[in-house]
């Protein structure tokens, strides 16, 4: 075969097999996307675990009626614009794929209206051409997407999804994430008409992980808050002496964006160690954050690892600082375990 060029919409399919793996991805494409718009108030509605629809509102900035079309093109961004752009990202997206990728495997409308238009617009991806329809609607400032029938047009995909509870969790396990990571933004998640989960904004972090992960006492989480030059920790330790949740409870989060990084785990779990806690399970949730221009986000599509600069740095902080918030708290007659 000689070599031609890949027609957009199977170029942009083989490019969903990496960011749109299951509902519960198209679920953080969207919520992300929704986040960079500056939202306040994000709504995710599921039917069917998201097999029929996936529905994300924000009141974000919305979309210009004349960049819809684009929105939906591939390796189209507002986000960045140059590699100095890249070098420190501070938005979750910047690689222009997802509207792309996840409109060539479904059937998407895209509805949006920003503060300067008079009235909202709605683009409809028309699946196999990649032509993009744009038509009158009525909606408030902001966007909503509408996914349905998600792989519908790649079977091999469509086999791969798992029952509608499976799927389902999945996209509550995506959702806990990001909220726990924005507490700021006030969340919602239906599932086939009814309210499942909400939060509303709080200026606490202890609200915002009670609300998400149940309601824990107080004293039994050991709040953890230190900073050195190369990075600002914050977060809690559950107490090891707490009765064990039975729950995974291990949230690690870099620059407000849920993480399975090594690093980080890697790193308490050794100060638990260090501290001779190894029959307990270190439990947490604990934010991160650096310089965005000393973290490379830009290393898996999903963006779940990160490369940290001063990587050395960074866990050996993060030991030095769970250890001494473990040290203090059994000082203090808090612990059972004697450390
Ligand atoms: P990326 O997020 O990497 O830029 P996407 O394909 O997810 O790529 O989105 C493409 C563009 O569409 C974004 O850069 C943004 O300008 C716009 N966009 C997508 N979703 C929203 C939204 N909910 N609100 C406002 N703009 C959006
Ligand atoms: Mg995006």
């Amino acid at each position: 075969m000689s070599i031609q060029r890949l027609p957009a919409e199977l170029a942009n399919q083989i490019a969903a097999g990496e960011v749109v793996e299951r509902p519960a991805s198209v679920v953080k494409e969207l919520v992300e996307n929704s986040i960079d718009a500056g939202a306040t108030m994000i709504e995710v509605e599921i039917y069917q675990g998201g097999h029929k629809q996936i529905l994300i509102r924000d009141n974000g900035k919305g979309i210009p009626r004349d960049e819809l079309e684009l929105a939906l093109s591939r390796h189209a961004t507002s986000k960045i614009k140059s590699l100095d752009d890249l070098e420190a990202i501070a938005s979750m997206g910047f690689r222009g794929e997802a509207l792309a990728s996840i409109s060539s495997v479904s059937r998407l409308t895209l509805t949006s209206k920003t503060a300067v238009q008079n009235e909202a617009w709605q683009a409809q991806a028309q699946g196999r051409d990649m032509e993009v329809e744009i038509l009158p609607a009525a909606h408030p400032v902001g966007t909503s997407v509408r996914v349905d029938d998600l792989f519908f047009n790649t079977p091999a995909r469509r086999r791969f999804l798992r029952t509608e509870k499976t799927e389902f969790s999945h996209i509550e396990t995506v959702f806990r994430r990001i909220a726990l990571g924005h507490q700021n933004i006030g969340f919602t998640l239906k599932h086939n008409g009814k309210r499942v989960k909400q939060v509303k904004a709080t200026e606490s972090l202890y609200k915002r992980v009670s609300d998400l992960l149940g309601k824990t006492d107080e004293r039994q989480l050991l709040a953890l808050e230190a900073q050195c030059e190369e990075a600002t920790l914050q977060g809690f330790i559950v107490n090891p002496s707490a009765p064990q949740t039975g729950q995974d409870w291990q949230y690690s989060f870099v620059n407000h964006r849920p993480m399975r990084d090594k690093l980080i785990n890697h790193a308490i779990r050794q100060a638990f160690e260090l501290l001779g806690l190894t029959d307990v399970e270190a439990q947490y949730v604990l934010f991160v954050e650096v310089e965005p221009s000393d973290v490379d986000v830009n290393v898996h599509p999903a963006k779940h690892e990160v490369r940290f600069h001063h990587a050395r740095t960074v866990h050996d902080f993060i030991v030095s600082q769970v250890k001494q918030t473990l040290s203090t708290a059994a000082a203090a007659g808090k612990i059972e375990e004697s450390l």
